[in-house]
């Protein structure tokens, strides 16, 4: 097996105490059955606290303490699992995270997930045009030895990720453009992969170029895309009320004030940081399309994520970079890191008209001023 990584996973590493917002307050975590087994058999005085503060109904997970806090933080924010026994006695959750892994056959995917605050500094923040390298981590030893997949579709997928990744990179081009270009390509790769023909391999590996693609020809109101938006967001489970609120005052905007801040947000802003989140999602989402076939609804998250992005950075005079950090990092803990949450936005994605191809790019070309 191969490992793949994106060329800024190198440099991450975990801030610990300094880090505003400890990964170990405020969720759950869950305890493989392996970590499980070899806490419950430890000795001594660490074994016996271990024991206690563990549940092991259902999926074994510790018992959080006071303000939703890791019963092993410590005063200084540190693990006292791995103070105590090391990092090799972490469970599967702590060793990898932020990482997330995926696989595809004999391909090996691990990213950072941008939940975690010097991550999303490391995602947003890259200097450098995203690519995706092998690695030299050997694979993680729960990856299945071999997940079967059909190489010719993969090496299909792979293709037209690289060609999404070109366009959102393209720095000629207004972000505005770029969207729209991703979702007229998703659209076209969509309607060719249900075909079944060969035009989806085709289209996979040729070079797209923004200015051939057929522009949308019938008008529709993107304020009512927005709209949409808005109430999808609203419909959400959330955990942090403020940011649902947050998230609601910025979609209440209008476009046309959307659209106003363009020039404002161009002031202050990388021209590089929103570009950078929506290759985050393609790179973490898009290869999941070979086992559901939804190879549009991934290209619609990663836009519908920029303009939101977009949308609460608007609603702010003048936001400093951590707090725009902290915005696509909500993003990712509400959004990304909810099963129920994804999946709505999915459905929505299929079943409200409002939101489908033509009335989204309508919405990014009016909205979006980058
Ligand atoms: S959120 Fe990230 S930087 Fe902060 S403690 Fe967790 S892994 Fe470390």
């Amino acid at each position: 097996m191969h490992i793949y990584v994106p060329n800024y996973y190198s440099k991450f590493s975990c801030i610990g105490s300094r880090c505003q917002d400890n990964c170990c307050i405020g969720w759950e975590i869950d305890i493989d059955q392996d970590t499980c087994r070899r806490y419950l058999q430890e000795q001594g005085a660490f074994g016996e606290r271990l024991r206690s503060h563990i549940d092991t109904r259902d999926i074994p997970h510790f018992i959080l303490g006071e303000h939703e806090r890791c019963p092993f933080l410590n005063a200084d924010n540190l693990c006292d699992i791995h103070i105590t026994l090391g990092e090799d006695a972490l469970c599967r959750i702590c060793t990898m995270h932020p990482r997330f892994v995926d696989q595809f056959g004999e391909r090996g995917e691990i990213g950072l997930g941008l939940a975690c605050e010097e991550a999303a500094r490391c995602i947003l923040c890259a200097d450098q045009p995203f690519a995706v390298v092998l690695s030299e981590t050997d694979a993680p030893a729960f990856y299945a030895e071999s997940e079967p997949n059909d190489p010719a579709l993969s090496e299909d997928f792979l293709a037209a990720r690289e060609q999404l990744f070109t366009l959102l990179q393209d720095t000629q081009l207004s972000l505005e453009v770029r969207l729209v270009s991703i979702l007229l390509y998703g659209s076209a790769l969509q309607a060719a992969y249900e075909q079944n023909t060969d035009n989806f391999h085709d289209l996979c590996h040729q070079p797209q170029d923004p200015a051939a693609m057929a522009r949308p020809l019938i008008h529709h109101d993107p304020q009512h895309s927005l709209d949409a938006l808005r109430t999808l967001f609203a419909d959400l489970d959330y955990m942090d009320t403020p940011w649902k609120s947050a998230v609601d005052t910025a979609l209440s905007r209008s476009v046309a004030a959307l659209q106003k801040a363009g020039p404002r947000i161009q002031s202050f802003l990388s021209p590089t940081l929103l570009s950078n989140f929506a290759v985050y999602l393609l790179f973490r989402y898009f290869l999941k399309a070979m086992r559901d076939g939804d190879i549009l609804g991934k290209i619609q998250l990663a836009v519908v994520g920029v303009v939101l992005l977009y949308a609460l950075i608007a609603a702010n005079d003048r936001p400093d970079l951590p707090c725009i950090l902290r915005q696509a990092q909500l993003f990712s803990k509400e959004i990304e890191y909810s099963e129920d949450n994804i999946s709505a936005l999915a459905d929505a994605f299929i079943e409200d008209p409002a939101l489908d191809i033509l009335p989204l790019c309508s919405l990014c070309e009016v909205a979006i001023n980058l």
